[in-house]
């Protein structure tokens, strides 16, 4: 190898979000990570239903509301 232009290659961690922690060689000595193979749904063959903020709800709410607001409606019309 020629010297001086080759990045250090040290033990590394790859940490997940999930806890489990990856012992491999990197440039870098740590490094973290949102998904790994333990916990991605492909892996583990649970789906994740990603609906923090409810919003699926909400809009299921609205929508009987405006539903419910047009029957009226039509009701009224045919009288
Ligand atoms: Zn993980």
């Amino acid at each position: 190898m020629k010297a001086n232009i080759h990045p250090k290659y040290v033990d590394a961690e790859i940490r997940c979000a999930c806890g489990n922690v990856i012992k491999t060689r990197s440039t870098k000595p740590s490094i973290l990570i949102g998904i790994c193979n333990v916990c991605h749904p492909f892996y583990t063959g649970t789906q994740k239903f990603v609906d923090t903020a409810g919003r699926v709800d909400k809009f299921q709410q609205r929508m009987a509301k405006t539903q419910a607001a047009q029957a009226a409606a039509a009701k009224r019309k045919k009288k």
